[in-house]
Protein backbone atom coordinates (compact mmCIF):
# COMPACT_ATOMS: atom_id res chain seq x y z
CA UNK A 1 0.00 0.00 0.00
CA UNK A 2 1.48 3.36 -1.20
CA UNK A 3 2.44 5.84 1.82
CA UNK A 4 1.06 9.41 1.31
CA UNK A 5 3.79 12.10 1.55
CA UNK A 6 1.53 14.72 2.59
CA UNK A 7 1.31 13.22 5.75
CA UNK A 8 3.35 13.33 8.87
CA UNK A 9 4.14 9.58 9.52
CA UNK A 10 3.52 6.57 7.65
CA UNK A 11 -0.21 6.78 7.01
CA UNK A 12 -1.72 4.54 4.19
CA UNK A 13 -2.84 6.47 1.24
CA UNK A 14 -7.04 6.53 1.99
CA UNK A 15 -7.65 6.28 -2.00
CA UNK A 16 -6.26 2.32 -2.03
CA UNK A 17 -8.31 1.79 0.55
CA UNK A 18 -11.52 3.10 -1.03
CA UNK A 19 -10.50 1.47 -4.79
CA UNK A 20 -9.51 -2.04 -3.05
CA UNK A 21 -13.47 -1.94 -1.33
CA UNK A 22 -14.57 -1.01 -4.78
CA UNK A 23 -12.95 -3.87 -6.87
CA UNK A 24 -14.47 -6.38 -4.16
CA UNK A 25 -17.36 -5.00 -4.60
CA UNK A 26 -16.91 -4.65 -8.57
CA UNK A 27 -15.56 -8.14 -8.51
CA UNK A 28 -18.74 -9.76 -7.28
CA UNK A 29 -20.84 -7.88 -9.28
CA UNK A 30 -18.66 -8.57 -12.04
CA UNK A 31 -18.43 -5.48 -13.71
CA UNK A 32 -18.23 -4.83 -17.16
CA UNK A 33 -14.46 -3.79 -17.70
CA UNK A 34 -15.39 -0.05 -18.78
CA UNK A 35 -18.03 0.18 -16.39
CA UNK A 36 -15.42 -0.38 -13.58
CA UNK A 37 -13.17 1.78 -14.83
CA UNK A 38 -15.45 5.05 -15.15
CA UNK A 39 -16.86 3.95 -11.11
CA UNK A 40 -12.78 3.40 -10.05
CA UNK A 41 -11.92 7.27 -10.81
CA UNK A 42 -13.07 10.22 -10.14
CA UNK A 43 -15.20 12.65 -12.82
CA UNK A 44 -13.38 16.05 -11.87
CA UNK A 45 -11.50 17.40 -10.18
CA UNK A 46 -10.55 21.12 -9.30
CA UNK A 47 -7.30 21.98 -7.52
CA UNK A 48 -6.34 25.60 -6.85
CA UNK A 49 -3.65 28.10 -5.53
CA UNK A 50 -5.07 31.03 -3.65
CA UNK A 51 -4.00 34.19 -1.99
CA UNK A 52 -5.31 34.95 1.43
CA UNK A 53 -5.15 38.29 3.12
CA UNK A 54 -3.45 37.58 6.34
CA UNK A 55 -3.80 39.72 9.75
CA UNK A 56 -0.92 42.23 9.55
CA UNK A 57 -1.50 42.64 5.76
CA UNK A 58 0.26 39.63 4.64
CA UNK A 59 -0.33 37.54 1.98
CA UNK A 60 -0.15 33.46 2.12
CA UNK A 61 -1.03 30.93 -0.81
CA UNK A 62 -3.28 27.73 0.25
CA UNK A 63 -4.11 24.92 -1.87
CA UNK A 64 -7.45 23.32 -1.95
CA UNK A 65 -9.76 21.25 -3.84
CA UNK A 66 -12.68 20.05 -5.09
CA UNK A 67 -13.68 16.87 -6.30
CA UNK A 68 -16.73 15.21 -8.44
CA UNK A 69 -16.83 11.26 -8.35
CA UNK A 70 -19.56 9.97 -9.49
CA UNK A 71 -22.96 12.30 -10.37
CA UNK A 72 -25.10 9.33 -11.85
CA UNK A 73 -27.55 9.75 -9.29
CA UNK A 74 -27.64 13.39 -8.76
CA UNK A 75 -25.93 16.62 -8.06
CA UNK A 76 -22.72 16.31 -6.34
CA UNK A 77 -22.60 16.32 -2.53
CA UNK A 78 -20.27 16.38 -0.02
CA UNK A 79 -18.32 18.21 2.81
CA UNK A 80 -15.43 20.63 2.65
CA UNK A 81 -12.68 19.50 4.87
CA UNK A 82 -9.89 22.14 6.78
CA UNK A 83 -6.92 19.93 8.07
CA UNK A 84 -3.35 20.14 7.56
CA UNK A 85 -2.99 16.75 6.01
CA UNK A 86 -5.48 17.33 3.07
CA UNK A 87 -4.28 16.09 0.26
CA UNK A 88 -6.17 15.16 -3.30
CA UNK A 89 -5.49 11.50 -2.77
CA UNK A 90 -7.46 11.98 0.55
CA UNK A 91 -10.29 14.32 -0.89
CA UNK A 92 -10.74 11.66 -3.66
CA UNK A 93 -11.17 8.78 -1.32
CA UNK A 94 -13.48 10.83 0.35
CA UNK A 95 -15.59 11.70 -2.53
CA UNK A 96 -15.97 8.03 -3.42
CA UNK A 97 -17.41 7.22 -0.32
CA UNK A 98 -19.70 10.23 -0.32
CA UNK A 99 -20.67 8.53 -3.83
CA UNK A 100 -21.74 5.11 -1.82
CA UNK A 101 -23.02 6.87 1.19
CA UNK A 102 -25.87 8.16 -0.92
CA UNK A 103 -26.40 5.46 -2.73
CA UNK A 104 -26.77 2.82 0.76
CA UNK A 105 -29.42 5.25 1.99
CA UNK A 106 -30.72 5.94 -1.23
CA UNK A 107 -30.53 9.70 -1.51
CA UNK A 108 -30.72 11.21 -4.95
CA UNK A 109 -26.73 12.59 -5.04
CA UNK A 110 -23.44 11.78 -6.53
CA UNK A 111 -20.27 11.78 -4.41
CA UNK A 112 -17.87 14.75 -3.81
CA UNK A 113 -15.36 16.14 -1.20
CA UNK A 114 -13.84 19.65 -0.76
CA UNK A 115 -10.58 19.90 1.45
CA UNK A 116 -8.51 22.64 1.95
CA UNK A 117 -4.79 22.39 3.21
CA UNK A 118 -4.53 24.75 6.37
CA UNK A 119 -4.78 24.21 10.67
CA UNK A 120 -8.04 26.25 10.95
CA UNK A 121 -7.38 26.13 14.71
CA UNK A 122 -3.76 28.13 13.65
CA UNK A 123 -6.00 31.24 11.56
CA UNK A 124 -7.27 34.30 13.04
CA UNK A 125 -11.73 34.75 12.77
CA UNK A 126 -10.74 36.84 10.01
CA UNK A 127 -8.16 34.81 8.45
CA UNK A 128 -10.61 31.98 8.28
CA UNK A 129 -13.49 33.92 6.86
CA UNK A 130 -11.01 35.12 4.45
CA UNK A 131 -9.71 32.05 3.28
CA UNK A 132 -13.30 30.43 3.12
CA UNK A 133 -14.33 33.24 0.93
CA UNK A 134 -11.79 33.19 -1.77
CA UNK A 135 -11.69 28.97 -1.73
CA UNK A 136 -15.69 29.56 -2.21
CA UNK A 137 -15.34 31.88 -4.93
CA UNK A 138 -12.44 29.78 -6.69
CA UNK A 139 -14.41 26.16 -6.49
CA UNK A 140 -18.06 28.53 -7.57
CA UNK A 141 -17.70 27.38 -11.04
CA UNK A 142 -18.72 24.29 -9.77
CA UNK A 143 -21.25 25.08 -7.03
CA UNK A 144 -25.02 25.63 -6.91
CA UNK A 145 -28.28 23.67 -5.76
CA UNK A 146 -28.55 21.48 -8.43
CA UNK A 147 -24.83 20.95 -9.37
CA UNK A 148 -23.23 20.12 -5.82
CA UNK A 149 -23.88 21.19 -2.27
CA UNK A 150 -20.93 21.09 0.14
CA UNK A 151 -21.47 20.82 3.85
CA UNK A 152 -19.28 20.52 6.84
CA UNK A 153 -16.74 17.78 7.68
CA UNK A 154 -13.25 17.85 9.78
CA UNK A 155 -12.56 21.71 10.87
CA UNK A 156 -15.65 23.51 9.29
CA UNK A 157 -18.67 24.14 11.05
CA UNK A 158 -22.18 25.95 10.58
CA UNK A 159 -20.55 29.55 10.49
CA UNK A 160 -18.12 28.55 7.56
CA UNK A 161 -21.46 27.22 6.25
CA UNK A 162 -23.10 30.71 6.25
CA UNK A 163 -19.92 32.33 4.78
CA UNK A 164 -20.20 29.98 1.85
CA UNK A 165 -23.88 30.54 0.82
CA UNK A 166 -22.91 34.42 2.13
CA UNK A 167 -20.57 33.88 -0.73
CA UNK A 168 -22.47 32.73 -3.78
CA UNK A 169 -25.40 34.42 -2.62
CA UNK A 170 -23.33 37.81 -3.68
CA UNK A 171 -22.02 36.44 -6.64
CA UNK A 172 -25.33 35.48 -7.55
CA UNK A 173 -26.94 38.88 -6.46
CA UNK A 174 -29.88 36.68 -4.65
CA UNK A 175 -29.67 34.49 -1.78
CA UNK A 176 -28.81 31.05 -2.90
CA UNK A 177 -29.81 29.09 0.83
CA UNK A 178 -29.85 25.59 -0.84
CA UNK A 179 -26.05 25.90 -2.21
CA UNK A 180 -24.89 24.50 1.04
CA UNK A 181 -25.90 22.88 4.11
CA UNK A 182 -25.36 22.13 7.46
CA UNK A 183 -25.65 26.05 7.58
CA UNK A 184 -26.96 27.96 10.98
CA UNK A 185 -30.55 27.55 11.77
CA UNK A 186 -30.94 31.55 10.76
CA UNK A 187 -30.08 31.15 7.56
CA UNK A 188 -31.65 28.19 6.58
CA UNK A 189 -30.11 25.45 7.89
CA UNK A 190 -32.39 22.67 9.51
CA UNK A 191 -33.01 21.90 13.32
CA UNK A 192 -31.25 19.03 14.23
CA UNK A 193 -28.00 18.99 11.51
CA UNK A 194 -25.60 19.38 13.37
CA UNK A 195 -25.95 16.38 15.72
CA UNK A 196 -27.48 14.45 12.43
CA UNK A 197 -23.96 12.11 12.39
CA UNK A 198 -24.12 11.37 15.78
CA UNK A 199 -27.79 10.72 16.22
CA UNK A 200 -27.47 8.42 13.14
CA UNK A 201 -24.68 6.51 15.07
CA UNK A 202 -27.30 5.55 17.87
CA UNK A 203 -30.20 4.83 15.53
CA UNK A 204 -27.95 2.34 14.17
CA UNK A 205 -26.14 0.91 17.47
CA UNK A 206 -29.68 0.61 19.05
CA UNK A 207 -30.77 -1.58 16.18
CA UNK A 208 -27.61 -3.60 16.55
CA UNK A 209 -28.13 -3.37 20.21
CA UNK A 210 -32.34 -5.14 19.78
CA UNK A 211 -30.81 -7.72 16.78
CA UNK A 212 -28.12 -8.96 19.54
CA UNK A 213 -29.76 -7.90 22.68
CA UNK A 214 -27.22 -6.39 24.33
CA UNK A 215 -29.15 -4.20 26.37
CA UNK A 216 -27.86 -0.61 25.64
CA UNK A 217 -28.77 0.51 29.48
CA UNK A 218 -24.96 -0.38 31.01
CA UNK A 219 -23.54 -1.00 27.22
CA UNK A 220 -20.02 -0.02 27.46
CA UNK A 221 -18.79 1.83 24.56
CA UNK A 222 -15.22 4.04 23.95
CA UNK A 223 -15.34 6.75 21.22
CA UNK A 224 -12.47 7.83 18.99
CA UNK A 225 -12.47 11.39 18.43
CA UNK A 226 -14.57 14.32 20.71
CA UNK A 227 -15.72 16.78 18.19
CA UNK A 228 -18.99 17.08 16.19
CA UNK A 229 -19.08 13.27 15.35
CA UNK A 230 -17.89 11.54 18.27
CA UNK A 231 -19.18 14.05 20.49
CA UNK A 232 -22.67 13.89 19.49
CA UNK A 233 -22.51 9.84 19.37
CA UNK A 234 -21.12 9.71 23.26
CA UNK A 235 -23.16 12.07 24.47
CA UNK A 236 -26.43 10.90 22.93
CA UNK A 237 -25.67 7.08 23.34
CA UNK A 238 -24.89 8.30 27.54
CA UNK A 239 -28.64 9.76 26.98
CA UNK A 240 -29.39 6.26 26.42
CA UNK A 241 -28.30 4.79 29.91
CA UNK A 242 -25.03 3.79 27.67
CA UNK A 243 -21.79 3.55 29.76
CA UNK A 244 -19.30 5.66 27.81
CA UNK A 245 -15.75 4.40 29.33
CA UNK A 246 -13.07 6.02 26.84
CA UNK A 247 -13.17 9.14 24.58
CA UNK A 248 -9.97 10.27 23.32
CA UNK A 249 -9.05 13.42 21.05
CA UNK A 250 -5.98 14.79 19.53
CA UNK A 251 -4.76 15.69 23.06
CA UNK A 252 -5.13 12.30 24.60
CA UNK A 253 -7.54 9.62 26.07
CA UNK A 254 -9.75 10.01 28.96
CA UNK A 255 -11.11 6.59 30.87
CA UNK A 256 -13.67 5.99 33.50
CA UNK A 257 -14.58 1.83 33.82
CA UNK A 258 -17.86 3.65 36.17
CA UNK A 259 -17.94 5.70 32.80
CA UNK A 260 -17.13 9.59 32.15
CA UNK A 261 -19.57 12.16 32.42
CA UNK A 262 -19.58 12.93 28.91
CA UNK A 263 -21.95 15.99 28.71
CA UNK A 264 -19.06 17.67 31.37
CA UNK A 265 -16.92 16.90 29.44
CA UNK A 266 -18.45 18.48 25.63
CA UNK A 267 -19.48 21.50 27.32
CA UNK A 268 -15.41 22.15 28.38
CA UNK A 269 -14.68 21.33 25.21
CA UNK A 270 -16.84 23.85 23.78
CA UNK A 271 -15.54 26.10 25.95
CA UNK A 272 -11.73 25.51 24.03
CA UNK A 273 -10.44 22.75 26.32
CA UNK A 274 -8.54 19.56 25.53
CA UNK A 275 -9.54 15.99 27.31
CA UNK A 276 -5.78 15.83 28.08
CA UNK A 277 -6.58 18.82 30.87
CA UNK A 278 -9.84 17.32 31.58
CA UNK A 279 -10.56 15.82 35.22
CA UNK A 280 -13.38 12.83 35.60
CA UNK A 281 -11.15 10.21 34.52
CA UNK A 282 -7.54 8.82 34.17
CA UNK A 283 -5.20 9.37 30.87
CA UNK A 284 -4.55 6.52 28.69
CA UNK A 285 -2.57 6.20 25.54
CA UNK A 286 -4.46 7.29 22.17
CA UNK A 287 -3.87 3.83 20.84
CA UNK A 288 -5.17 1.98 24.04
CA UNK A 289 -9.24 3.03 23.85
CA UNK A 290 -8.81 0.19 20.46
CA UNK A 291 -7.58 -2.00 23.00
CA UNK A 292 -10.50 -1.27 25.53
CA UNK A 293 -13.25 -5.07 25.79
CA UNK A 294 -16.15 -2.91 25.00
CA UNK A 295 -19.31 -3.56 23.45
CA UNK A 296 -19.30 -0.61 21.12
CA UNK A 297 -15.83 1.12 19.58
CA UNK A 298 -16.88 4.42 17.79
CA UNK A 299 -13.78 5.79 15.47
CA UNK A 300 -15.09 9.03 15.02
CA UNK A 301 -11.55 10.75 13.88
CA UNK A 302 -9.47 10.45 10.63
CA UNK A 303 -9.25 7.29 7.74
CA UNK A 304 -6.74 4.88 8.45
CA UNK A 305 -6.93 3.99 12.21
CA UNK A 306 -7.94 0.77 12.55
CA UNK A 307 -4.57 -0.98 10.84
CA UNK A 308 -4.36 -5.15 11.36
CA UNK A 309 -1.59 -4.02 13.80
CA UNK A 310 -4.51 -1.99 16.01
CA UNK A 311 -7.01 -4.70 14.60
CA UNK A 312 -5.06 -7.44 16.72
CA UNK A 313 -5.51 -5.58 20.08
CA UNK A 314 -9.10 -4.88 19.76
CA UNK A 315 -11.54 -6.52 22.16
CA UNK A 316 -14.80 -4.77 21.12
CA UNK A 317 -17.55 -6.62 19.98
CA UNK A 318 -18.75 -4.07 17.34
CA UNK A 319 -17.59 -1.42 15.67
CA UNK A 320 -19.14 1.34 14.20
CA UNK A 321 -17.34 3.49 11.68
CA UNK A 322 -18.27 7.38 13.08
CA UNK A 323 -15.16 8.76 11.18
CA UNK A 324 -15.08 7.89 6.97
CA UNK A 325 -12.51 5.33 6.11
CA UNK A 326 -11.14 4.52 9.91
CA UNK A 327 -10.18 1.01 9.03
CA UNK A 328 -7.65 -0.17 6.39
CA UNK A 329 -8.50 -3.24 4.23
CA UNK A 330 -5.79 -5.63 6.20
CA UNK A 331 -7.14 -4.12 9.45
CA UNK A 332 -10.61 -5.10 7.90
CA UNK A 333 -9.05 -9.04 7.43
CA UNK A 334 -7.93 -9.28 10.77
CA UNK A 335 -11.45 -7.82 12.26
CA UNK A 336 -13.46 -10.68 9.89
CA UNK A 337 -10.57 -13.51 11.73
CA UNK A 338 -11.84 -12.48 14.73
CA UNK A 339 -15.22 -12.51 14.70
CA UNK A 340 -16.04 -8.64 14.98
CA UNK A 341 -18.69 -7.07 13.81
CA UNK A 342 -18.03 -4.09 11.47
CA UNK A 343 -20.96 -1.33 10.85
CA UNK A 344 -19.37 0.42 7.77
CA UNK A 345 -18.72 4.01 7.65
CA UNK A 346 -20.81 4.01 4.27
CA UNK A 347 -23.85 3.08 6.25
CA UNK A 348 -22.90 4.15 9.98
CA UNK A 349 -22.14 7.94 9.73
CA UNK A 350 -24.81 8.57 6.99
CA UNK A 351 -27.12 10.67 9.32
CA UNK A 352 -25.11 13.78 8.47
CA UNK A 353 -25.50 13.94 4.93
CA UNK A 354 -29.06 12.42 5.22
CA UNK A 355 -29.98 15.20 7.29
CA UNK A 356 -28.19 17.57 4.73
CA UNK A 357 -30.77 16.10 2.30
CA UNK A 358 -33.44 17.30 4.42
CA UNK A 359 -31.82 20.91 4.50
CA UNK A 360 -31.80 21.29 0.70
CA UNK A 361 -35.47 19.36 0.48
CA UNK A 362 -36.20 22.69 3.14
CA UNK A 363 -34.83 25.36 1.29
CA UNK A 364 -35.57 24.44 -2.38
CA UNK A 365 -39.45 24.80 -1.23
CA UNK A 366 -38.85 27.58 1.39
CA UNK A 367 -40.76 25.15 3.83
CA UNK A 368 -38.92 24.13 7.37
CA UNK A 369 -39.82 21.44 9.86
CA UNK A 370 -39.83 20.77 13.32
CA UNK A 371 -37.26 18.91 14.87
CA UNK A 372 -38.77 15.64 15.87
CA UNK A 373 -40.21 15.61 12.13
CA UNK A 374 -36.11 15.72 11.05
CA UNK A 375 -35.64 12.79 13.79
CA UNK A 376 -38.33 10.58 12.74
CA UNK A 377 -36.84 11.02 8.84
CA UNK A 378 -33.44 10.41 9.97
CA UNK A 379 -34.07 7.24 12.01
CA UNK A 380 -36.91 5.76 9.52
CA UNK A 381 -33.95 6.69 6.44
CA UNK A 382 -31.39 4.88 8.75
CA UNK A 383 -32.47 2.07 9.99
CA UNK A 384 -34.67 0.95 6.63
CA UNK A 385 -30.89 1.29 4.68
CA UNK A 386 -29.06 -0.55 8.40
CA UNK A 387 -32.10 -3.30 7.44
CA UNK A 388 -31.29 -3.49 3.96
CA UNK A 389 -27.81 -4.31 4.13
CA UNK A 390 -28.52 -6.81 6.97
CA UNK A 391 -30.52 -8.75 4.90
CA UNK A 392 -27.99 -8.74 2.17
CA UNK A 393 -24.81 -9.88 3.92
CA UNK A 394 -27.24 -12.64 5.41
CA UNK A 395 -28.37 -13.81 2.31
CA UNK A 396 -25.12 -13.62 0.57
CA UNK A 397 -22.91 -14.63 3.57
CA UNK A 398 -21.20 -11.29 3.38
CA UNK A 399 -19.63 -8.64 5.74
CA UNK A 400 -21.82 -5.74 6.37
CA UNK A 401 -19.59 -3.91 4.66
CA UNK A 402 -19.36 -6.15 1.92
CA UNK A 403 -23.08 -6.24 1.65
CA UNK A 404 -23.18 -2.24 2.10
CA UNK A 405 -20.71 -2.14 -0.54
CA UNK A 406 -22.39 -4.15 -3.04
CA UNK A 407 -25.78 -2.37 -2.81
CA UNK A 408 -24.03 1.23 -3.10
CA UNK A 409 -21.91 0.22 -6.45
CA UNK A 410 -25.00 -2.13 -8.21
CA UNK A 411 -27.15 1.28 -7.86
CA UNK A 412 -24.53 3.79 -8.92
CA UNK A 413 -23.80 1.06 -11.89
CA UNK A 414 -27.28 1.08 -12.77
CA UNK A 415 -27.84 4.78 -13.03
CA UNK A 416 -24.28 4.89 -14.83
CA UNK A 417 -25.15 2.59 -17.51
CA UNK A 418 -28.88 3.30 -17.91
CA UNK A 419 -27.52 6.99 -18.61
CA UNK A 420 -25.21 6.04 -20.89
CA UNK A 421 -22.41 8.17 -22.05
CA UNK A 422 -23.63 11.04 -24.46
CA UNK A 423 -22.27 11.98 -27.26
N1 LIG B 1 -19.04 15.56 5.81
C1 LIG B 1 -20.15 14.71 6.11
C2 LIG B 1 -19.87 13.31 5.64
O1 LIG B 1 -18.74 12.92 5.44
C3 LIG B 1 -21.47 15.27 5.62
C4 LIG B 1 -21.61 15.41 4.14
C5 LIG B 1 -22.87 16.15 3.71
O2 LIG B 1 -23.73 16.40 4.54
O3 LIG B 1 -22.94 16.47 2.53
O4 LIG B 1 -20.75 12.51 5.52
Amino acid sequence: MAISKTRAGPVANPLDAAIAQFGAAADRLNLDPGLRQVLATCKRELATNFPVQMDGGSTKVFTGYRVHHNLARGPAKGGIRYHPAVSLDEVRALAMWMTWKSAVVNLPYGGAKGGVIVDPKALSQTELENLTRRYTTEISILLGPSQDIPAPDMGTDERIMAWIMDTVSMHRGYTEAGVVTGKPVSVGGTLGRKEATGRGILYVIQELARDRSIPLDGATIAVQGFGNVGGAAAALLAGEGARVIAVSDSSGCLYNGRGLDVQALREQKNAGGSLSDMGGGDCLLGEELFSLPVDFLVPAALEGQITAQTARHVQAKIIVEGANGPTTPDGDAVLAEKRVLVVPDILANTGGVIVSYFEWVQDLQFFFWEEEEVRERLQRVITRAYREVCALAQSQNLSLREAAMLLAVSRVEEATRLRGIYP
